[in-house]
Formats: structure tokens, sequence, C-alpha cells
């Protein structure tokens, strides 16, 4: 089996690159022929020896997800579903916001967290995303940005699946996209989203990057949590809050705390000052990101009216707590996380 190029970090290609007796530079001009130039013919590659070229060919290759689908909104966003070489499908989105274009890749087919509220666990994880097909999203969604003069500016781990139960993958993934002569997104644009596995949450913060870290936490204590998280069993609030100390001490970063608003269960004031107490009790340094819960037709929740995710974010702002409220995309097109795929899946492959 030929091995994909879009799965190596360039540390990785440069050793691989030695070990078949090429000079330590030609990894180089294999990331800058595929992720500067969007080169992925190796015979377009004029500055390495034909005979080198062969080779490439025989033993490598630059494959990409096929567009199985792909809906576009009023507001821009683009959804894809996209189908890897074994059939597995996978969603991946493009949010146009004013500051630059922010994708948002999936790390596994399918999720066995099952967070309550979320459509993606509807379907149970069939396998990990290897580093090449989650770099496959960005590269194949860069395709289509190419020709309107845009690149991705801004990458988030937050599509299906739980990035730190594919660890490895995923910070080969992220290594690539903030990479230099890789596809050159800055650190502070790059985000990892984890339910709250705690030895993920320790061992990112050693890793020396400077990407950023958001955790779901959706509840301000255990007993709510329980009820619409059943990784809070296994993690529960002191060991979660323990884990992210760790990740500050090494990382010195800021987390971001994602809350979805879910009515008459996590979003009323009383549980806005909960929150703070959380955070401030357990001395974290974070941000709190309130979303609008998209409504899954599966589920029983029901989304927070504006007003009122307003006034929960008052009171933590009140308490020191800097907190924004997510803005939307795509509500016209299947934008909840994992609908689109549960919809394809389960609907005998009919995409609408
Ligand atoms: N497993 C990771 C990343 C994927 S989920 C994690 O849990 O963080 C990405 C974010 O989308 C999470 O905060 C998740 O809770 C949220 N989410 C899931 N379903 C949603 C929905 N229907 N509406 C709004 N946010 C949702």
């Amino acid at each position: 089996m030929p091995k994909n190029l879009f799965g190596y970090t360039l540390p990785a290609l440069t050793e691989e690159m030695v070990s078949l007796g090429e000079s330590k530079y030609r990894s180089k001009q294999l990331f800058s022929w595929i992720y500067q130039k969007r080169v992925f013919d190796f015979d377009a590659m004029t500055d390495i020896s034909k005979s080198f070229r062969e080779v490439l060919k025989r033993d490598y290759c630059l494959d990409l997800p096929k567009i199985v689908t792909k809906q576009e909104s009023e507001d821009g966003t683009v959804k894809l579903l996209l189908e890897m070489e074994d059939g597995a499908k996978v969603e991946t989105v493009l949010m146009p916001y004013d500051y630059g274009d922010s994708i948002c890749v999936s790390s596994q087919v399918g999720c066995n967290m099952g967070c309550r509220f979320c459509a993606s666990g509807i379907l149970k994880k069939d396998r990990n995303l290897t580093a090449a097909e989650i770099m496959g999203q960005v590269m194949v969604m860069n395709g289509i940005l190419a020709p309107l003069g845009r690149t991705i500016t801004h990458v988030v781990v937050m599509g299906t699946g739980e990035p730190f139960d594919n660890y490895d993958n995923v910070i080969s993934f992220v290594k690539t996209v903030n990479e230099q002569f890789g596809l050159a997104v800055g650190a502070r644009h790059i985000t990892v989203s984890t339910c709250g596995l705690c030895p993920g949450i320790r061992k990112y913060g050693k890793e020396g990057l400077q990407i950023n870290l958001a955790i779901s936490l959706h509840a301000p204590n255990d007993e709510v949590r329980k009820q619409i998280m059943p990784v809070s069993g296994a993690y529960p609030m002191p060991e979660l809050m323990d884990a992210i100390r760790e990740y500050q001490k090494d990382a010195g970063r800021r987390v971001t705390f994602e809350y979805i608003m879910l009515k008459g269960l996590n979003d009323s004031l009383a549980q806005a000052n909960e929150l703070a107490d959380l955070i401030h009790d357990n001395e974290i340094f974070a941000y709190v990101n309130l979303i609008p819960y998209n409504e899954v037709k599966e589920k029983p929740y029901k989304r927070t009216e504006y007003p009122a995710i307003k006034a929960f974010s008052d009171v933590l702002m009140k308490r020191g707590i800097n907190s924004t409220v997510r803005k939307e995309f795509g509500g016209d097109i299947d934008a909840a996380c994992g609908q689109l795929r549960v919809k394809y899946v389960k609907g005998g492959n009919h995409a609408s």
C-alpha cells in the first residue's frame, strides 16, 4: 500500500527521506509542493530527480477524500460529506468568519463518548481517522477556496469524534497545520476540543505547542454533567479540574470552556454563578464560549433563547470571567454537529 504523504509531520518525513538515502531537504521540497503550491502530481515536482519521482510514485500517494455532497448556506457556510478510501464518511464544515476562513474537521468515524445531546454520537465509532484523512479534509476545503483567492486561516478539531481518543493522529495533524513549511496556520488559530479525557489533557500540555485547548464542559457540576455526558463518570469534575490545572501549569495557556445552553437544564442564573465559582475555586484561567444548542430531531433537548443566554453571559462577565456567545452558521443546511452524516448513513445513503 502506498503511504499517504498527507499523514506525515515534517520531522517524520525528513527521517523517512534520510532513511531512503535522500537529502534531508527532500521533505521540505515535498512539503512546499503539496502545502504551498498545492501540486499533488509527483511528475510535476521538477526540482526532484526523475528517478526519485519514480520511487515516490511507486511507494507514496497524495490521495484525498472524495466529495459525496456539498451544501452551501446563504451565509457562506460550506458543509461537505467526504468519503474515505474504505467508504467511511465524515463531515467537514467551513465557517467564513469576518476574521478568516475557519474549518471544523472530524477526528473519528462516529464517536463513542455518547453525549446525550449530540447527533454525532448517534452513530458509534467505526474507527479513528488517520492523520492523512484529517489533513485531507483541510486540503479538499482549500481546493474549494483556492479559486476564490482564499485559504483556511483557522482550524478547529470539533467535528465528529473525540480528538483525545485518537491522540497521536490528531497531534500529528495539528503539527503539520501549524508547520511553517506546511499549512503555516498560527498555533493560536488552531483549537483542539475535548469532552474531558483527562490523560489526553495532561499529555497535551506537555507537547510544547501553543495550540488552543477547548473543553466541552456544558455543566457547572457533576450532577448536571452526568445527565448529559457519560464521560463524567470516568472523569468527574475534581479530576477534570485537576487535569486542566496541570495543563495550564505546563502550557501556560488559557483554556476555553464550551458550554451548550440547554433549556431548563444548565441555563439558570444560579448555575451561571455556580460555574463562576467552579472556575474561581479551581483557579482556572478560562474563557467561556456559550453555545446556542442546535436542536437534533432524535434528541429531547431544547435551545435556550438568546436573552437568557445573554443574561447567563452577563453573570459570568460580572464575576470577572470572559464569555462570548458563539456565532451560528449554516442554520439552513443541517448545521448541527453530525446531522448530515446521520441523515446520510441512516437514510439509505440519500443526503436529503
Ligand atoms: N469530542 C469533542 C469534539 C467534538 S464536539 C468535544 O466533545 O469537545 C464539538 C463541540 O460541539 C462540543 O462542545 C460539543 O459538545 C458541541 N455540540 C455537539 N452537539 C451539538 C449541538 N447539537 N449543538 C451545539 N453544539 C453541539
